[in-house]
Parts: structure tokens; sequence; C-alpha cells
């Protein structure tokens, strides 16, 4: 019996990692319910494209059938090249990514990878080619070390120490007593919300994807994280293709091309200054988030 339950114990615990593993992965992006898993077709291709354009098709999508969420949604990330989309909470922006990782299948319109139907190519392909660097980002119970290995998991020490330089978080890692086997996560040491994107950004530089999704923290960081956080963002950007899914409209300004969604509908398009021009409701949105930054740089000074 003792011969026979080691290996099963293993066993066990090797399953619950891999569960926690693709438990963790879904609750990137909030799918732990009601998920239908999108299959393969027999003769999907791998995706091979180094540099691809990406481009929804008059896409139409709903989580159910009796709730269109997407309507028409139509625009082209040119390969390398960088969008972003802003709107009000809830019009549909993370749709946009939980669609083009295809953790669903569109219900009408398509999505192209380098010309490709998402559907025509296999998943595997396409996920090992994105990276998402994710509004809360979810660490796993287990080192640091660990944490920024999941992005590339065939990676050595040095690559993944090479990623946490470029996504400035290697001197905080080695300043920490037990450096890199630092417990972190729930049952570890608690990172702030800045520290915990650059485990994210580490982990995206060190995939290092043909295609990057970043949907932007909801939650404020202080001004100068935010400044460097955006700045380490630009330079794994370069050349790759991008979507940004925007909360703060200082993130977009350098995008090629900005989409403003209302209720899944795109309203408006273009450059931040040919919107500003236009004078809508990104133009709208602009006059509200600097008018807020005033009040609060006011209250500061008058603190
Ligand atoms: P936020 O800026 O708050 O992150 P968002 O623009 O990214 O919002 P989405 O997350 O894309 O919005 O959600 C669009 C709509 O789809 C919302 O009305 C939401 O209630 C609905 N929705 C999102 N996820 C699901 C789901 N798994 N099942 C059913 N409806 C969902």
């Amino acid at each position: 019996l003792l011969q026979l339950s080691a290996p099963l114990f293993l066993l066990g615990m090797m399953y619950r990692e891999v569960k926690q593993a693709l438990t963790n992965m879904e609750r990137l992006f909030g799918l732990l319910d009601e998920r239908q898993d999108v299959q393969d077709s027999p003769d999907a291709r791998q995706l091979v494209t180094s540099q691809p354009q990406v481009r929804f098709e008059m896409v139409q999508f709903g989580y159910d059938p009796r709730r269109q969420i997407l309507h028409d949604v139509d625009f082209e990330i040119p390969a390398g090249g960088t969008v972003a989309v802003v709107g009000h909470s809830g019009c549909g922006k993370s749709t946009l990514a939980r669609l083009l990782y295809r953790f669903y299948d569109v219900d009408g319109g398509r999505i192209t990878i380098g010309g490709h139907d998402l559907r025509q190519l296999t998943q595997a392909s396409v996920r090992s080619a994105i990276a998402i660097v994710p509004q809360d980002t979810v660490l796993f119970n287990d080192s640091i070390y660990y944490n920024i290995l999941y992005g590339k998991p065939s990676a050595s020490r040095e690559d993944v120490e090479a990623a946490a330089r470029a996504a400035h978080i290697h001197d905080f890692v080695q300043s920490l007593p037990d450096g890199y086997e630092t417990p972190v996560g729930e049952r570890g040491l608690k990172l702030s919300g800045g520290e915990k994107q650059r485990v994210a950004i580490a982990r995206a530089i060190l995939k290092n994807p043909s295609i990057l999704i970043f949907d932007e923290a909801t939650s404020a960081l202080d001004s100068q994280s935010e400044r460097a956080i955006q700045a380490e963002l630009e330079r794994i950007q370069l050349g790759r293709t991008t979507l940004v899914i925007a909360h703060r409209l200082s993130t977009v300004m350098n995008a090629d091309q900005i989409l403003v969604m209302n209720d899944g509908r795109i309203v408006e398009r273009g450059s931040h200054p040919q919107l500003l021009a236009l004078g809508g409701q990104y133009a709208q949105m602009w006059r509200l988030q600097q008018q807020r930054a005033e009040q609060a740089a006011t209250e500061q000074h008058d603190r």
C-alpha cells in the first residue's frame, strides 16, 4: 500500500498544482464561471508570424445569447503598432481582450491574426504568442522566482533575472532577505499594486510575445510608480502588436489609434489630437480627467 500511495500522493499534488495554474489563468480574466470550452478545429494551423497584424472585423458577441455585448466592432492593430481602447466601465473593453485570447468565440464577424481567422489557428500557438499584463495580477503561493518564471517555464535563471531587471523589480527582489526565494501570494509577502504589476511585466518580458495585451489597473498607483510602469511598458511595446485597455487617458496619448467605446460599439476613433479636435466623448472625458487632476493637485497643495 505504501508503495502505491506515494506516487498517487505525488500525482495528486501535481494535479492540484496544474489545476491551480489553470484556475489562476482564468482568474486573470475573471472567468471562473460558465466558460464554454473553445475547441481547436481539426485542420487548425500554427500561428507563425512574428509581428502579426490583428483585425476585428464586424465582431458581434454576447456572453449570453439573449444579451449582445459587442456590436459591429471593427478595427485593426497594424503589425507592431498600438491601439488603445477607452470607455465607461462595462462598455466591453476587457471583452475584446478575452476574445483575442480566444476564451470565447465570436458570434458574428471574425478576428484575424496575421490574416488568419482565430478559429483556424491552434489555441496553443495563439496563447503562446500573446502575453497579458492584467488589471490585477494573480500571484501564486510560491516564490517570487516561480512567479516570474511562469511567463516561460523553460527559461534559465539568467533570463528570469534579466526580465526582472527590465521590469525594474530586480533590485527590490535582491533587497529581500530571501531574494528570489521569498514566498509571495496570499500566504507570503504581500506586494503592492505597483510591485505586482512589475511581476506581471517581468512575466510578459520573459514570454517575449509578438502580441501584448495590457489591461491597465483601475486602482490608481501613485503617480511616480505610474510613470515608471508606463515607461517600462512603452519599452516592451516596441515592435509588438499591442492592445491597451486604458482606464486613465494619460496612458493612451501615444497610441497609434484610440478607440472610444460606448455600450459595445466604437463611437469615436483617432489619435489623441484628432479626438480632442472632434470635441466628442473623448474630449469630454479628457476635460473631466484634467479637472480631477487639477483638483487633486490643489487639495494636495492646501494640505
Ligand atoms: P471595466 O472598465 O469596468 O473593466 P469593461 O469595459 O472592460 O469594464 P467588460 O468586462 O468587457 O467591460 O464587460 C462588458 C459587459 O459584459 C458588462 O456589462 C459585463 O457585465 C458583461 N460581462 C463581462 N463578463 C461577463 C461574463 N463572464 N458573463 C456574462 N457577462 C459578462
